[in-house]
């Protein structure tokens, strides 16, 4: 079998939510009908808010379902910023992080082109944490012409926490909204999902199923729809609920907020030992990311420079050792590109393009990490001498292009 060490992109289905959805997946029923199948599917789905609710300690009225998590980010960020333009137009500002996922940025970015936002980016250090004291002197400067602010939990690449107890702090100071993708954090940490005015988490990422998430919106936030139809899910999200997946999604939070604290050091020992061993068998790695606890680093989060080999050969060879990790960084039109996450944290676009992050999750054993650590020598060395081919064919070719 496998080692499978990606569970930062997508974590396998825990058997409590697969047996949730098989049971709910047996009954037809739209929850916007009002006879009695489509009363019980409507049961089931605010069964499964009431149960997301409790254990996030919200209110079951925050829980906006959604088709994952990047249809969550967009809804906050394009919902909130549309509404708090559309009362005072003079709220240009979004302040977010260059670290953020593309949901975010990208719903950022689409907001800069074609409506006008300011986007202000707030700094972040080596290890990825954002400057609270810069967030803190943007609101002050300018609180009423920020539309919100939008800022990770964790990084989806290096898996640095943020202080989101001090940016809630500084946002509330300032009476302006905070959106936080929560994705990487929610099953992995603890959250306090009370602190952000939003919140945006997947259930793919925590033991649920593919294609669902929700966004927690505290009651009073402002939100434009993205979607418009028959009204459903506070009327910002229209479209007939998914039940089955909806009911998996609950059973999942459940399961995996349940003894978190005990699994997140269970899971930080084991990534420990991977980080050990890694440092043993290759003492040049160089491990990237902020260092400690779970108010650092998430638990299951590896993340480590290769100094002379290029990650996508690395993932290549140790996939065909039976060894899933991942780039973490996107591929435009088959070009690897260094990741936006790394080059915002000032490491340099070689040492971004020899990174490979390995994620651990609910299924990790020692079996995966001893599997990494017998089949790293080799694909290391063959990537190394694969870099150096290339390295010598780059010189030629610019020594023929000279002469
Ligand atoms: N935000 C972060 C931090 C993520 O890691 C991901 C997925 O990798 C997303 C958003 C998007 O979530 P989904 O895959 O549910 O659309």
């Amino acid at each position: 079998m496998n080692a499978y060490l990606d569970h930062a992109a997508t974590t396998p289905l825990l058997d409590c939510a697969r047996e949730a959805m098989v049971g709910a997946l047996g009954h037809t029923g739209n929850a916007s009908s009002l006879h009695a199948a489509g009363r019980a599917s409507r049961r089931r789905t605010e069964e499964s808010r009431e149960a997301i609710a409790d254990a996030l300690g919200v209110s079951p009225h925050a829980v906006i379902f959604t088709a994952g998590g990047t249809e969550a980010d967009n809804l906050a960020v394009k919902g909130i910023w549309w509404a708090r333009t559309a009362r005072d137009p003079s709220r240009r500002r979004i302040l977010t992080t260059r670290i953020e996922h593309h949901a975010v940025l990208d719903a950022v970015h689409w907001l800069g082109e074609h409506e006008g936002a300011e986007v202000v980016w707030l700094e972040v250090d080596a290890s990825g944490r954002v400057d609270v004291e810069q967030l803190r002197t943007e609101l002050e400067a300018q609180p009423g012409s920020t539309a919100l602010v939008a800022v990770m939990w964790a990084n989806n690449e290096v898996g640095t926490v943020q202080p989101i107890a001090q940016i809630a702090d500084a946002c509330k100071q300032a009476g302006v909204p905070l959106h936080v993708d929560a994705v990487q954090a929610v099953g992995s940490i603890p959250v306090d999902a009370a602190l952000p005015d939003s919140m945006a988490f997947s259930a793919h990422k925590l033991g649920g199923p593919l294609g669902v998430g929700a966004l927690i919106a505290r009651r009073r936030l402002d939100l434009a729809p993205l979607t418009h139809g028959g009204g459903q899910e506070r009327q910002v999200r229209s479209g007939t609920v998914d039940v089955p997946s909806i009911v998996g999604f609950a059973a999942a939070v459940e399961h995996m907020l349940a003894g978190i604290e005990d699994r997140a050091r269970r899971t930080a020992a084991l990534r420990d030992s991977l980080l050990a061993g890694i440092q043993a068998v290759a003492p040049e790695a160089i491990v990237n990311g902020a260092v400690g606890g779970v108010d650092a680093r998430v638990p299951g989060n590896a993340h480590l420079s290769f100094p002379g080999c290029e990650n996508d050969a690395l993932m290549m060879l140790l996939d065909s050792a039976g060894v899933e990790a991942s780039t973490g960084s996107a591929c435009s039109a088959g070009v690897p590109e260094p990741s936006h996450v790394l080059l915002a944290m000032g490491i340099d676009p070689a040492q971004a393009r020899s990174s490979l992050r390995f994620s651990l999750g609910h299924t990790s054993t020692p079996a995966d990490v001893e599997a990494l650590l017998a089949a790293l020598p080799t694909a290391l060395d063959r990537a190394g001498r694969a870099g150096q081919v290339r390295a010598g064919g780059q010189l030629a070719a610019a020594g023929r292009t000279g002469s």
